[in-house]
């Protein structure tokens, strides 16, 4: 067993696919610092730099100080406390459905939602880029997965067609995707699910307090109501922790009563609970910042595309910067990191053999040094990369 382990890790190292944690002191700041120096961070998900926010950290402080530093069991038993009441009550009016329950991650709220609602009868048409999460409830459910090509409706439609008699059809999809910052089509997306009555399913992860005045992207195209079940995280522009999903009353009072992840798990301590509710308070009040920040990103992306380099379709504060293999994706992170900007390599197989990149996460607290951010991706086109 151990020979095996060594000779995979081996077999990593020499495909350039080896991960390393890089030793951080704030990763979630506008710098990080790595080695004693400091970089501008164009790699965490904090888009909105809310967990710098002081409102947001008084919050998560004030349920700390109240509630202790652990829930103390599963909210089926013991964990439970009325934070979690407002969190779940303001999360559900913010995506305008019934009810919303919350999940100890992204992850899980999505392990929840396909084990829960899916099963062997059910047949789950899902895009190929979707997110891991995703992928692991499906296969958890035990229904068959049935993968479309990235943001390719004929396929889709084609694959609906062949299933047409399948009793339960469920559609998911991820309405930004994270490597490559498109968006899904989801006016093409809701008129298949009404043609082949099937359920559609979104995950919100990247778009939650970015598009639809932080409402999500559903919301940003007016087609909300016409989704069956939100699925979405605190974790990224939130600025705090944990996954939600909201939905109708009755798919949510499912979800508490089969849901493994959500009943089998110790509750979320009750500072992240409070930091998540200062994020939805603070955007209540501010909710035009992820549209500032979108244009903000459509001006990179425009620029870099002038400037030789490969986007992809991003529509969104993610921006690709596509380079093709391995070795050049690591030289141009080394390059930028030169200039003082630390943008993550993404490498196979979170992305296609041949499309390794950059993958640059714009984010609000940063737009003061966009003009710095540009001329060093120029000097890297000047230097040949
Ligand atoms: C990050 C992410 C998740 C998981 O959310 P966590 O709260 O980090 O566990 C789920 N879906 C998508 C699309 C994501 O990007």
């Amino acid at each position: 067993m151990r020979d095996k382990i060594l000779r995979e890790l081996e077999k990593i190292k020499a495909e350039d696919l080896y991960r390393e944690m890089p030793a951080m002191t704030e990763g979630a700041g506008r710098y990080v610092e790595i080695g004693g120096l400091q970089y501008l961070n164009l790699s965490s998900n904090n888009y909105l730099g809310l967990s710098g926010v002081e409102s947001v950290r008084e919050e998560a402080e004030k349920a700390l100080r109240q509630y202790g530093t652990t829930s103390g069991a599963s909210r089926i038993v013991t964990g439970n406390y009325k934070l979690y009441d407002d969190l779940e009550r303001k999360t559900a009016s913010y995506k305008n459905c019934e009810r919303a329950l919350v999940f100890n991650s992204g992850y899980a709220a999505n392990l929840a939602v396909y084990t829960s609602l899916c099963g062997r009868e059910t047949h789950v048409f899902s895009d190929k880029l979707n997110h891991a999460s995703i992928i692991d409830g499906i296969r958890l459910s035990g229904a068959k997965h049935i993968r479309y090509k990235h943001n390719d409706m004929a396929d889709l439609e084609a694959l609906l067609e062949k299933y047409k008699d399948v009793k339960e059809k469920v559609i998911a999809t991820d309405t930004v995707f994270s490597m490559d910052g498109d968006v899904c089509q989801l006016y093409r997306i809701v008129s298949l699910a009404e043609k082949y009555g099937a359920m559609i399913i979104i995950d919100e992860a990247h778009a939650t307090g970015v598009f639809g005045r932080g409402r999500g992207y559903a919301h940003e195209i007016g087609l909300a109501d016409r989704v069956d079940v939100h699925m979405g995280t605190f974790s990224k522009a939130l600025g705090s922790f944990g996954g939600y999903v909201a939905s109708s009353e009755v798919i949510i009072d499912y979800l508490r009563n089969k849901a493994r992840s959500f009943i089998y798990s110790t509750s979320l301590p009750p500072a992240v609970v409070g930091a998540s509710v200062g994020a939805l308070k603070y955007l209540a009040k501010k909710p035009e910042i992820g549209g500032r920040l979108l244009d903000a990103a459509e001006d990179l992306r425009f620029y870099l595309s002038q400037i030789g380099f490969e986007t992809g379709m991003s529509m969104s504060q993610i921006i690709p910067v596509v380079l093709g293999g391995n070795k050049r994706a690591l030289l141009a992170k080394e390059f930028l990191l030169s200039k003082g900007l630390y943008v993550a390599a993404i490498r196979p197989p979170t992305v296609p053999v041949n499309t390794a990149r950059l993958r640059l996460s714009l984010r609000l607290d940063v737009l003061d040094e966009m003009d710095r951010i540009k001329s060093a991706f120029k000097e890297m086109k000047e230097a040949g990369i």
